[in-house]
Protein backbone atom coordinates (compact mmCIF):
# COMPACT_ATOMS: atom_id res chain seq x y z
CA UNK A 1 0.00 0.00 0.00
CA UNK A 2 0.75 3.51 -0.29
CA UNK A 3 1.08 5.94 2.64
CA UNK A 4 -2.04 7.38 2.77
CA UNK A 5 -1.03 10.83 2.00
CA UNK A 6 -0.05 9.64 -0.88
CA UNK A 7 -2.56 8.10 -2.65
CA UNK A 8 -5.00 10.87 -2.54
CA UNK A 9 -2.35 11.91 -5.58
CA UNK A 10 -1.79 8.58 -7.61
CA UNK A 11 -4.42 7.68 -9.95
CA UNK A 12 -5.34 4.50 -11.61
CA UNK A 13 -7.00 2.70 -14.79
CA UNK A 14 -10.04 1.72 -14.85
CA UNK A 15 -10.43 -1.22 -17.51
CA UNK A 16 -11.65 0.98 -20.49
CA UNK A 17 -8.20 3.14 -19.51
CA UNK A 18 -9.73 6.49 -18.03
CA UNK A 19 -7.74 7.50 -15.47
CA UNK A 20 -9.72 7.83 -12.00
CA UNK A 21 -8.80 7.92 -8.43
CA UNK A 22 -7.90 5.04 -6.34
CA UNK A 23 -6.09 4.64 -2.60
CA UNK A 24 -2.53 2.22 -3.80
CA UNK A 25 -1.31 -0.13 -6.46
CA UNK A 26 -3.09 -2.99 -5.08
CA UNK A 27 -6.99 -1.79 -5.71
CA UNK A 28 -7.31 -0.73 -8.99
CA UNK A 29 -6.23 -1.43 -12.67
CA UNK A 30 -2.73 0.28 -12.75
CA UNK A 31 0.56 1.03 -15.23
CA UNK A 32 3.51 0.25 -13.21
CA UNK A 33 6.90 0.61 -14.21
CA UNK A 34 9.57 -1.77 -12.21
CA UNK A 35 13.44 -1.07 -13.03
CA UNK A 36 15.37 -4.79 -11.39
CA UNK A 37 19.08 -3.38 -10.98
CA UNK A 38 22.35 -5.86 -11.72
CA UNK A 39 21.93 -7.89 -8.26
CA UNK A 40 18.52 -8.52 -8.62
CA UNK A 41 18.90 -10.55 -12.45
CA UNK A 42 22.50 -11.76 -11.43
CA UNK A 43 21.65 -15.38 -12.07
CA UNK A 44 19.17 -17.47 -14.16
CA UNK A 45 17.50 -18.61 -10.89
CA UNK A 46 17.19 -14.57 -9.69
CA UNK A 47 15.59 -13.79 -12.92
CA UNK A 48 12.85 -16.46 -12.95
CA UNK A 49 12.21 -15.09 -9.49
CA UNK A 50 11.78 -11.27 -10.63
CA UNK A 51 9.67 -12.54 -13.56
CA UNK A 52 7.22 -14.78 -11.20
CA UNK A 53 7.36 -11.50 -8.94
CA UNK A 54 6.03 -9.31 -11.84
CA UNK A 55 3.14 -11.82 -12.87
CA UNK A 56 1.99 -11.88 -9.81
CA UNK A 57 1.21 -8.10 -10.25
CA UNK A 58 0.12 -8.95 -13.70
CA UNK A 59 -2.51 -11.16 -12.89
CA UNK A 60 -4.04 -8.86 -10.65
CA UNK A 61 -5.03 -6.58 -13.51
CA UNK A 62 -1.99 -4.67 -13.66
CA UNK A 63 0.08 -3.54 -17.00
CA UNK A 64 3.45 -4.03 -16.41
CA UNK A 65 6.77 -2.50 -18.00
CA UNK A 66 9.94 -3.97 -16.67
CA UNK A 67 13.63 -2.37 -17.12
CA UNK A 68 16.04 -4.37 -16.26
CA UNK A 69 19.86 -3.59 -15.73
CA UNK A 70 22.86 -5.76 -17.09
CA UNK A 71 23.54 -9.05 -14.95
CA UNK A 72 25.71 -8.01 -11.76
CA UNK A 73 29.15 -7.25 -12.53
CA UNK A 74 28.70 -7.56 -16.41
CA UNK A 75 28.99 -4.14 -17.19
CA UNK A 76 32.62 -3.97 -15.58
CA UNK A 77 34.05 -6.74 -17.04
CA UNK A 78 32.73 -5.06 -20.59
CA UNK A 79 35.08 -2.57 -19.45
CA UNK A 80 37.69 -4.17 -18.79
CA UNK A 81 37.79 -6.40 -22.11
CA UNK A 82 37.51 -2.84 -23.64
CA UNK A 83 40.64 -1.65 -21.65
CA UNK A 84 42.54 -4.64 -22.70
CA UNK A 85 41.62 -3.60 -26.82
CA UNK A 86 42.78 0.41 -26.58
CA UNK A 87 43.85 2.53 -24.10
CA UNK A 88 40.97 5.43 -24.65
CA UNK A 89 38.25 3.51 -26.71
CA UNK A 90 36.33 4.89 -29.17
CA UNK A 91 33.26 5.95 -27.28
CA UNK A 92 30.57 5.02 -30.17
CA UNK A 93 32.42 1.02 -29.84
CA UNK A 94 32.16 1.59 -26.10
CA UNK A 95 28.20 2.07 -26.38
CA UNK A 96 28.27 -0.92 -28.66
CA UNK A 97 29.91 -3.12 -26.44
CA UNK A 98 28.30 -1.48 -23.10
CA UNK A 99 24.83 -1.76 -24.38
CA UNK A 100 25.01 -5.45 -24.66
CA UNK A 101 24.92 -6.48 -21.23
CA UNK A 102 20.78 -5.73 -20.56
CA UNK A 103 20.48 -7.63 -24.21
CA UNK A 104 21.36 -10.39 -22.42
CA UNK A 105 18.83 -9.73 -19.31
CA UNK A 106 15.88 -8.80 -21.04
CA UNK A 107 16.24 -11.47 -23.19
CA UNK A 108 15.90 -14.12 -20.64
CA UNK A 109 13.79 -12.06 -19.32
CA UNK A 110 11.06 -12.89 -21.41
CA UNK A 111 11.79 -16.60 -21.53
CA UNK A 112 11.34 -16.94 -17.87
CA UNK A 113 7.84 -15.57 -18.67
CA UNK A 114 6.89 -17.15 -21.52
CA UNK A 115 8.40 -20.39 -19.48
CA UNK A 116 5.86 -19.62 -17.37
CA UNK A 117 3.05 -19.64 -19.59
CA UNK A 118 2.53 -15.86 -19.73
CA UNK A 119 3.54 -13.66 -22.74
CA UNK A 120 6.51 -10.85 -22.77
CA UNK A 121 8.28 -9.49 -24.90
CA UNK A 122 11.95 -7.46 -24.98
CA UNK A 123 12.72 -4.32 -26.52
CA UNK A 124 16.25 -2.27 -27.02
CA UNK A 125 16.13 1.42 -26.56
CA UNK A 126 16.15 1.56 -29.88
CA UNK A 127 13.21 -0.31 -30.79
CA UNK A 128 11.49 1.58 -28.27
CA UNK A 129 12.68 4.76 -29.73
CA UNK A 130 14.35 6.26 -26.67
CA UNK A 131 16.09 9.33 -28.61
CA UNK A 132 19.13 10.61 -27.21
CA UNK A 133 21.89 13.11 -27.99
CA UNK A 134 24.96 11.84 -29.00
CA UNK A 135 27.12 12.25 -26.19
CA UNK A 136 28.12 8.69 -26.20
CA UNK A 137 28.97 7.13 -22.78
CA UNK A 138 27.02 10.00 -20.92
CA UNK A 139 23.75 10.75 -23.41
CA UNK A 140 20.63 12.30 -22.26
CA UNK A 141 17.17 11.37 -22.94
CA UNK A 142 15.31 13.64 -25.64
CA UNK A 143 12.11 11.55 -26.49
CA UNK A 144 10.58 8.15 -25.96
CA UNK A 145 7.75 6.92 -28.22
CA UNK A 146 5.31 5.30 -26.20
CA UNK A 147 2.76 3.70 -28.62
CA UNK A 148 4.39 0.54 -29.53
CA UNK A 149 4.66 -0.22 -25.84
CA UNK A 150 1.15 0.72 -25.68
CA UNK A 151 0.29 -1.32 -28.42
CA UNK A 152 2.04 -4.27 -26.45
CA UNK A 153 0.85 -3.62 -23.07
CA UNK A 154 -3.13 -3.46 -24.63
CA UNK A 155 -2.54 -7.07 -26.02
CA UNK A 156 -1.27 -8.62 -22.32
CA UNK A 157 2.32 -8.63 -22.92
CA UNK A 158 4.72 -8.25 -20.20
CA UNK A 159 7.13 -5.46 -21.42
CA UNK A 160 10.66 -5.43 -20.86
CA UNK A 161 13.09 -3.12 -21.85
CA UNK A 162 16.73 -2.80 -21.33
CA UNK A 163 17.90 0.03 -19.07
CA UNK A 164 21.10 2.55 -19.54
CA UNK A 165 20.54 2.75 -23.84
CA UNK A 166 19.20 4.36 -26.11
CA UNK A 167 19.82 5.91 -29.87
CA UNK A 168 21.07 8.97 -31.31
CA UNK A 169 19.69 10.91 -34.31
CA UNK A 170 22.27 8.98 -36.70
CA UNK A 171 20.60 5.54 -35.24
CA UNK A 172 24.22 4.75 -33.38
CA UNK A 173 23.42 3.15 -30.01
CA UNK A 174 23.95 5.13 -26.42
CA UNK A 175 24.93 4.54 -23.49
CA UNK A 176 23.05 7.03 -20.44
CA UNK A 177 26.26 7.00 -17.75
CA UNK A 178 26.90 4.08 -15.18
CA UNK A 179 23.85 3.15 -13.02
CA UNK A 180 21.45 4.83 -15.72
CA UNK A 181 19.12 2.35 -15.93
CA UNK A 182 17.04 3.67 -13.37
CA UNK A 183 16.86 7.02 -15.58
CA UNK A 184 15.46 4.84 -18.07
CA UNK A 185 12.59 3.42 -15.76
CA UNK A 186 11.72 6.83 -15.03
CA UNK A 187 11.64 8.50 -18.17
CA UNK A 188 9.65 5.73 -19.13
CA UNK A 189 7.26 6.39 -16.57
CA UNK A 190 6.82 9.93 -17.24
CA UNK A 191 6.38 9.44 -20.81
CA UNK A 192 4.15 6.38 -20.06
CA UNK A 193 1.75 8.69 -17.24
CA UNK A 194 2.95 5.51 -15.09
CA UNK A 195 0.82 5.37 -12.00
CA UNK A 196 4.14 4.51 -9.91
CA UNK A 197 7.86 3.70 -10.79
CA UNK A 198 9.55 0.94 -9.02
CA UNK A 199 13.37 0.88 -8.54
CA UNK A 200 14.02 -2.59 -7.33
CA UNK A 201 17.48 -3.08 -5.46
CA UNK A 202 19.59 -5.23 -2.86
CA UNK A 203 18.53 -3.45 0.02
CA UNK A 204 15.20 -1.82 1.56
CA UNK A 205 14.99 1.30 0.08
CA UNK A 206 16.76 4.51 1.18
CA UNK A 207 19.02 4.91 4.01
CA UNK A 208 20.38 7.12 6.38
CA UNK A 209 23.68 6.40 4.96
CA UNK A 210 25.15 3.65 2.66
CA UNK A 211 24.10 0.67 5.11
CA UNK A 212 27.01 -0.90 3.70
CA UNK A 213 29.50 0.45 5.98
CA UNK A 214 27.21 1.80 9.08
CA UNK A 215 25.44 -1.15 10.32
CA UNK A 216 22.87 1.78 12.39
CA UNK A 217 21.74 2.88 9.45
CA UNK A 218 18.07 3.41 8.92
CA UNK A 219 15.37 2.73 6.32
CA UNK A 220 13.45 5.87 5.17
CA UNK A 221 10.24 6.16 4.44
CA UNK A 222 9.67 9.17 2.61
CA UNK A 223 12.23 11.91 1.61
CA UNK A 224 11.84 14.65 -0.84
CA UNK A 225 13.19 14.93 -4.44
CA UNK A 226 15.46 17.90 -3.26
CA UNK A 227 17.22 15.79 -0.86
CA UNK A 228 17.23 12.72 -2.50
CA UNK A 229 18.72 14.65 -5.75
CA UNK A 230 21.55 15.89 -2.86
CA UNK A 231 22.13 12.47 -1.33
CA UNK A 232 22.16 11.04 -5.28
CA UNK A 233 24.41 13.66 -6.37
CA UNK A 234 26.78 13.63 -3.03
CA UNK A 235 27.67 9.51 -3.65
CA UNK A 236 24.39 7.39 -2.42
CA UNK A 237 24.57 5.33 -5.53
CA UNK A 238 21.15 3.60 -4.81
CA UNK A 239 19.31 6.07 -7.21
CA UNK A 240 21.12 7.65 -10.03
CA UNK A 241 21.25 11.34 -9.85
CA UNK A 242 19.45 12.08 -13.53
CA UNK A 243 16.61 9.88 -12.48
CA UNK A 244 15.68 11.65 -9.65
CA UNK A 245 15.81 15.22 -11.67
CA UNK A 246 13.64 13.66 -14.07
CA UNK A 247 11.18 12.30 -10.86
CA UNK A 248 11.00 15.91 -9.97
CA UNK A 249 10.69 17.36 -12.76
CA UNK A 250 7.46 14.88 -14.36
CA UNK A 251 6.33 14.53 -10.39
CA UNK A 252 7.16 10.62 -11.39
CA UNK A 253 6.25 9.04 -7.62
CA UNK A 254 9.44 6.72 -7.08
CA UNK A 255 9.21 3.87 -4.78
CA UNK A 256 12.97 2.17 -3.85
CA UNK A 257 12.68 -1.51 -2.60
CA UNK A 258 14.11 -4.61 -2.24
CA UNK A 259 14.31 -7.24 -4.75
CA UNK A 260 14.42 -9.88 -2.09
CA UNK A 261 10.92 -8.80 0.13
CA UNK A 262 7.48 -8.02 0.56
CA UNK A 263 8.16 -4.97 2.54
CA UNK A 264 7.61 -1.33 2.01
CA UNK A 265 10.69 0.59 0.99
CA UNK A 266 11.38 4.59 0.43
CA UNK A 267 8.62 6.66 -1.14
CA UNK A 268 10.55 9.81 -2.64
CA UNK A 269 7.57 12.37 -2.80
CA UNK A 270 7.25 16.40 -3.14
CA UNK A 271 7.62 18.23 -0.38
CA UNK A 272 4.23 19.19 0.24
CA UNK A 273 3.67 15.66 0.73
CA UNK A 274 5.18 15.51 3.84
CA UNK A 275 4.66 17.00 7.15
CA UNK A 276 7.47 16.80 8.93
CA UNK A 277 11.34 16.48 7.78
CA UNK A 278 14.30 15.62 9.89
CA UNK A 279 16.58 18.06 10.34
CA UNK A 280 19.38 15.92 8.56
CA UNK A 281 18.19 13.05 6.68
CA UNK A 282 20.99 11.41 5.04
CA UNK A 283 25.29 11.39 5.50
CA UNK A 284 26.71 10.19 2.11
CA UNK A 285 29.83 9.78 1.17
CA UNK A 286 31.91 9.95 -2.41
CA UNK A 287 35.08 8.97 -2.86
CA UNK A 288 35.24 9.16 -6.83
CA UNK A 289 36.66 12.76 -5.82
CA UNK A 290 40.73 14.31 -6.18
CA UNK A 291 42.19 17.39 -5.02
CA UNK A 292 44.54 19.41 -7.08
CA UNK A 293 46.74 22.53 -5.93
CA UNK A 294 48.08 25.17 -8.15
CA UNK A 295 50.71 27.23 -5.41
CA UNK A 296 51.88 30.98 -5.68
CA UNK A 297 49.23 31.27 -8.68
CA UNK A 298 49.97 35.43 -9.63
CA UNK A 299 46.95 36.61 -8.15
CA UNK A 300 45.32 39.27 -10.97
CA UNK A 301 42.38 39.30 -13.03
CA UNK A 302 41.76 36.62 -15.44
CA UNK A 303 43.79 34.06 -13.67
CA UNK A 304 40.67 32.14 -12.43
CA UNK A 305 39.39 31.39 -15.92
CA UNK A 306 42.70 30.85 -17.61
CA UNK A 307 42.78 28.25 -15.20
CA UNK A 308 39.26 26.68 -15.10
CA UNK A 309 38.47 27.51 -19.11
CA UNK A 310 40.57 24.83 -20.47
CA UNK A 311 39.64 22.22 -18.13
CA UNK A 312 36.03 22.65 -18.47
CA UNK A 313 36.46 23.23 -22.37
CA UNK A 314 37.90 19.44 -21.99
CA UNK A 315 34.69 18.07 -20.38
CA UNK A 316 36.01 17.65 -16.95
CA UNK A 317 33.65 18.79 -13.95
CA UNK A 318 35.16 21.18 -11.44
CA UNK A 319 33.38 20.49 -8.42
CA UNK A 320 34.59 22.42 -5.33
CA UNK A 321 36.90 25.34 -5.42
CA UNK A 322 39.24 27.20 -2.47
CA UNK A 323 41.15 30.14 -3.42
CA UNK A 324 43.78 31.41 -0.62
CA UNK A 325 43.95 34.76 1.55
CA UNK A 326 46.73 36.36 -0.90
CA UNK A 327 50.66 36.80 0.12
CA UNK A 328 52.18 39.44 -1.69
CA UNK A 329 51.01 39.07 -5.46
CA UNK A 330 50.39 35.65 -5.24
CA UNK A 331 47.44 33.13 -4.02
CA UNK A 332 46.97 29.31 -4.14
CA UNK A 333 44.15 27.71 -5.94
CA UNK A 334 42.45 24.27 -4.85
CA UNK A 335 39.71 22.24 -6.28
CA UNK A 336 38.54 18.92 -6.50
CA UNK A 337 37.31 16.77 -9.87
CA UNK A 338 36.28 13.07 -10.43
CA UNK A 339 39.22 10.71 -9.83
CA UNK A 340 38.68 9.22 -13.12
CA UNK A 341 39.73 12.81 -14.47
CA UNK A 342 42.52 13.25 -12.30
CA UNK A 343 45.11 12.19 -14.31
CA UNK A 344 44.11 13.95 -17.32
CA UNK A 345 43.25 17.62 -15.21
CA UNK A 346 46.81 16.96 -13.71
CA UNK A 347 48.56 17.29 -16.93
CA UNK A 348 46.31 19.77 -18.46
CA UNK A 349 46.86 22.01 -15.06
CA UNK A 350 50.32 21.34 -15.84
CA UNK A 351 51.17 22.74 -18.61
CA UNK A 352 48.23 25.82 -17.61
CA UNK A 353 50.73 25.86 -14.22
CA UNK A 354 54.12 27.42 -16.89
CA UNK A 355 52.21 29.70 -18.61
CA UNK A 356 50.63 31.39 -15.83
CA UNK A 357 54.28 31.14 -14.09
CA UNK A 358 52.80 29.42 -10.96
CA UNK A 359 55.41 27.71 -8.90
CA UNK A 360 53.70 24.44 -8.38
CA UNK A 361 51.23 21.42 -8.59
CA UNK A 362 50.23 19.10 -6.44
CA UNK A 363 47.50 16.48 -6.11
CA UNK A 364 46.00 13.75 -3.64
CA UNK A 365 44.16 10.83 -5.09
CA UNK A 366 43.46 9.54 -1.14
CA UNK A 367 40.74 11.89 -0.37
CA UNK A 368 36.70 11.85 0.13
CA UNK A 369 33.96 13.93 0.22
CA UNK A 370 31.64 13.65 3.16
CA UNK A 371 28.21 15.44 3.66
CA UNK A 372 25.44 15.71 5.68
CA UNK A 373 21.86 16.62 3.76
CA UNK A 374 18.41 17.75 5.24
CA UNK A 375 15.41 19.97 4.41
CA UNK A 376 15.64 20.73 8.20
CA UNK A 377 18.44 22.71 7.71
CA UNK A 378 17.18 25.56 5.77
CA UNK A 379 15.53 26.70 9.21
CA UNK A 380 17.88 25.98 11.24
CA UNK A 381 21.35 26.83 12.80
CA UNK A 382 24.60 25.11 13.99
CA UNK A 383 24.06 22.25 11.86
CA UNK A 384 27.45 22.80 10.27
CA UNK A 385 28.84 23.74 13.42
CA UNK A 386 27.79 20.53 15.09
CA UNK A 387 29.22 18.59 11.88
CA UNK A 388 33.01 20.46 12.45
CA UNK A 389 32.96 19.20 16.08
CA UNK A 390 32.29 15.73 15.42
CA UNK A 391 35.09 15.72 13.02
CA UNK A 392 37.71 17.54 15.23
CA UNK A 393 36.57 15.35 17.96
CA UNK A 394 37.49 11.69 16.05
CA UNK A 395 40.77 14.00 15.23
CA UNK A 396 40.18 14.26 11.58
CA UNK A 397 41.24 17.16 9.54
CA UNK A 398 38.79 18.82 7.34
CA UNK A 399 40.76 20.06 3.91
CA UNK A 400 37.95 21.71 2.09
CA UNK A 401 34.15 22.57 3.33
CA UNK A 402 31.37 23.39 0.79
CA UNK A 403 27.87 24.55 1.83
CA UNK A 404 24.25 24.53 0.28
CA UNK A 405 20.88 25.51 1.79
CA UNK A 406 20.35 21.59 2.75
CA UNK A 407 23.86 20.18 2.76
CA UNK A 408 27.52 20.53 4.25
CA UNK A 409 30.84 18.49 2.59
CA UNK A 410 33.44 18.39 4.20
CA UNK A 411 36.48 16.86 2.03
CA UNK A 412 38.72 14.69 4.43
CA UNK A 413 41.18 11.72 3.74
CA UNK A 414 39.83 8.62 2.44
CA UNK A 415 41.13 6.16 5.26
CA UNK A 416 38.77 8.33 7.76
CA UNK A 417 35.65 7.82 5.43
CA UNK A 418 33.95 4.90 7.58
CA UNK A 419 34.88 6.60 10.83
CA UNK A 420 33.29 9.85 9.82
CA UNK A 421 30.20 8.61 8.46
CA UNK A 422 29.71 6.43 11.83
CA UNK A 423 30.27 9.63 13.99
CA UNK A 424 28.19 11.90 12.21
CA UNK A 425 25.19 8.99 11.59
CA UNK A 426 25.35 8.70 15.27
CA UNK A 427 25.46 12.57 16.37
CA UNK A 428 23.02 13.56 14.76
CA UNK A 429 20.71 10.73 16.22
CA UNK A 430 20.46 8.90 12.81
CA UNK A 431 20.52 5.39 14.47
CA UNK A 432 17.38 6.14 16.59
CA UNK A 433 14.18 5.76 15.61
CA UNK A 434 12.63 9.24 16.23
CA UNK A 435 15.89 11.42 15.06
CA UNK A 436 15.58 14.94 15.70
CA UNK A 437 12.96 16.46 13.37
CA UNK A 438 11.29 19.90 12.33
CA UNK A 439 7.71 20.66 11.14
CA UNK A 440 7.49 21.85 7.32
CA UNK A 441 6.84 25.83 6.86
P1 LIG B 1 21.37 -1.67 -8.46
O1 LIG B 1 22.37 -2.60 -9.07
O2 LIG B 1 20.13 -2.35 -7.98
O3 LIG B 1 21.09 -0.46 -9.32
P2 LIG B 1 23.17 -0.11 -6.83
O4 LIG B 1 24.40 -0.86 -6.42
O5 LIG B 1 23.30 0.87 -7.94
O6 LIG B 1 22.03 -1.17 -7.10
O7 LIG B 1 22.56 0.67 -5.56
C1 LIG B 1 22.31 -0.02 -4.35
C2 LIG B 1 23.47 0.17 -3.38
O8 LIG B 1 23.55 1.56 -3.04
C3 LIG B 1 23.31 -0.50 -2.05
O9 LIG B 1 23.76 -1.83 -2.09
C4 LIG B 1 24.15 0.36 -1.11
O10 LIG B 1 25.43 -0.17 -0.86
C5 LIG B 1 24.37 1.65 -1.89
N1 LIG B 1 23.99 2.84 -1.13
C6 LIG B 1 24.77 3.94 -0.95
N2 LIG B 1 24.16 4.84 -0.19
C7 LIG B 1 22.93 4.34 0.10
C8 LIG B 1 21.82 4.83 0.86
N3 LIG B 1 21.83 6.04 1.44
N4 LIG B 1 20.71 4.05 0.94
C9 LIG B 1 20.68 2.83 0.35
N5 LIG B 1 21.71 2.31 -0.36
C10 LIG B 1 22.83 3.05 -0.48
N1 LIG C 1 24.54 -1.82 -16.38
C1 LIG C 1 24.77 -0.41 -16.19
C2 LIG C 1 25.76 -0.18 -15.04
O1 LIG C 1 26.23 -1.13 -14.45
C3 LIG C 1 23.52 0.37 -15.99
C4 LIG C 1 22.76 0.05 -14.72
O2 LIG C 1 22.97 -1.01 -14.12
O3 LIG C 1 21.93 0.89 -14.32
O4 LIG C 1 26.10 0.94 -14.76
MG1 LIG D 1 22.09 1.38 -9.58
Amino acid sequence: MLPANLSGGLRGRDKKGDKIEFKGIGTLMALIVQKFGGTSVGSTDKIKNVAERVLRQQRQGHQMVVVLSAMSGQTDKLLGMAADMQAMPDPREMDMLLSTGEQVTIALFAMAVKAAGSDAISLLGDQVHIHTDAMHTKARIKEIDTELVHKHLDAGKVVVIAGFQGVDDDGDITTLGRGGSDTTAVALAAALKADACEIFTDVEGVYTTDPNICAQARKINMITYDEMLELASLGAKVLEIRSVGLAKRYKVPLHVRSTFSENEGTWVVEEEKIMESMLVSGITYNKNEARITITKVPDQPGIASKIFQPISDAGILVDMIIQNTRQGHMTDMTFTVMRTDYARTMEMVQKIAEDIEAESVTGDESIVKVSIVGVGMRNHSGIASTMFRIMSGEGINIMMISTSEIKVSCVIEEKYTELAVRALHSAFELDKENPPRVEQQ
